[in-house]
């Protein structure tokens, strides 16, 4: 681990990423790359493998961000590398059925049940588009309701108080003024138009759930949530809260769509819906369903998804939709996971990192310098709050230039992390108690503690 410091400079780099402002929009093609939010210019990267991270400048990183999310199981597994090896020789994409998405699609009702019938899409962007628009042709209702704070993806319909990007993105009295379900869009460029039938409530909060479903219920054709908010760092669903969701949507005839495109295929082999003990009516997902290739898919009762064209009357469609490559990248992930015991192995990293939290953070915890959570192999560190965040308010009243200073330490530290206080870290089955012991450390050592 010592090597991963040989060399701070980013000469490389910062040429790169001046190249890249002329452009690329802020020299990025996906905004929360930019380091916006931390301060400092983005790291151009060469090369991955299993926790490594290289830099173009020939710096090493133990990763914890993971592209976001879909390498679980560490870069250039051989086992995908060779899937996808293996399927590039046959073809790049048919535009045609194929077995591969067969393959995965028979993979996932293995580990998610309850989903009956699914199709594929290419981002997750995509798939929480399709799923409302299958939910409203499937109850033939225009409402939907989302919580402050998720993030699904950048439909102009959902860019409403959003999550991850726009978090950071959106001014925060935008974030305190939580009161009225019908807000403004967050992103210029949306018309007001495009979010009149968008709803909006704060994540946790039973009460202004019934509210509006004692209001409003029969307008309401989807409420869409992801299960474990994971795109304003880590909010965990207060016991009752998807009960209620659950039982709400059921008596008025809506349909309940869990967004698990980060938390499927992670937080348990039936994601979040399983973690929790609550089964929706569809689910999207994304991220690891690719296996770090474009991937995603939405899916649930054939009670909706009968509405999917040709079957239905709702369009949705997709030249590159079941990509035999990204399917092949998909499969092999969600194989090596099964054949390796995954989420063993990551639950018992993250016991690791809970006791190293506790025994090197105790004093800064119990001081309110900071908070931690952990939900299988997603953690989270809010700086400034003794209390952990349940809603999206309460996020964004958290110390955003502490975490600033700590994901640089991070970063000298030869730690790679997601560049915002509003994103989570991730565990991969590479990660060892070296690595956490590392990232505990340096926070530590920011906030002022002996070791
Ligand atoms: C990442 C993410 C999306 C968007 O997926 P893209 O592939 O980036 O379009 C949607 N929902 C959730 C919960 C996500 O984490």
């Amino acid at each position: 681990m010592t090597d991963s410091k040989t060399s701070s400079t980013q000469t490389r780099s910062s040429e790169l990423m001046e190249r890249s402002r002329r452009i690329f929009p802020g020299g990025v093609n996906s905004p929360v790359r930019s380091f916006a939010s931390v301060g400092g210019s983005p790291i151009v990267f060469s090369h991955g493998e299993g926790k490594w991270l290289t830099s173009v400048d020939g710096n090493r990183y133990v990763d914890f961000c993971g592209s976001w999310g879909p390498l679980i199981v560490g870069y250039s597994h051989p086992d995908v590398v060779e899937a996808v090896t293996r399927q590039a020789k046959r073809a790049l994409t048919f535009g045609a059925p194929s077995e591969e998405e067969l393959l995965l699609a028979e993979k996932i009702q293995e580990w998610v049940p309850g989903l009956e019938m699914m199709r594929f899409v290419s981002s997750g962007t995509e798939a929480t588009m399709s799923a409302l628009r299958a939910a409203r042709a499937a109850t033939g209702r225009d409402k939907i309701v989302k919580f402050e704070g998720c993030y699904h993806g950048h439909a102009d319909f959902l860019l409403v108080k959003a999550g991850s990007g726009l978090a950071t993105l959106s001014d925060s009295s935008d974030a305190k003024n939580a009161t009225a379900p019908r807000s403004a869009p967050s992103s210029a460029g949306v018309p007001a138009g495009a979010v009149a039938d968008t709803l909006t409530l704060p994540f946790n909060d039973v009460a202004a759930l019934e509210a509006l479903f004692a209001a409003q219920g029969k307008e309401i054709a989807a409420v869409i949530v992801e299960p474990m908010a994971a795109n304003m760092g880590l909010v965990l669903p207060r016991s009752g809260f998807l009960e209620t969701l659950r039982a709400l949507t059921r008596a008025h005839g809506s349909v309940l769509i869990f967004d698990e495109v980060m938390t499927g295929f992670r937080v348990a082999r039936g994601g979040a819906a399983e973690a929790f003990g609550v089964t929706p009516d569809l689910w999207t997902f994304g991220k690891i369903v690719g296996g770090g290739l474009p991937a995603a898919a939405y899916g649930g009762t054939k009670d909706v998804m009968r509405h999917v064209a040709p079957l239905g009357k709702a369009y949705q469609a997709g030249t590159l939709s079941g990509n035999p490559l990204a399917m092949a990248a998909g499969l092999a992930t969600l194989g090596v996971m099964e054949r390796t015991g995954a989420f063993e192995k990551l639950e018992a990293t993250g016991r690791e990192l809970d006791s190293l939290v506790r025994a090197r953070l105790g004093k800064a915890l119990s001081a309110g310098h900071v908070s931690y959570v952990r939900k299988a192999s997603f953690f989270c560190f809010f700086f400034g709050t003794s209390a952990l965040p349940a809603n999206f308010q309460q996020v964004s009243g958290c110390d955003m230039p502490l975490f600033g200073k700590v994901y640089h330490a991070w970063l000298n530290d030869g730690l790679y992390m997601g560049p915002s206080g509003y994103e989570v870290g991730f565990l991969s089955t590479c990660h060892e108690r070296a690595d956490c012991e590392q990232l505990v450390n340096t926070v530590a050592r920011v906030l002022g503690q002996s070791l």
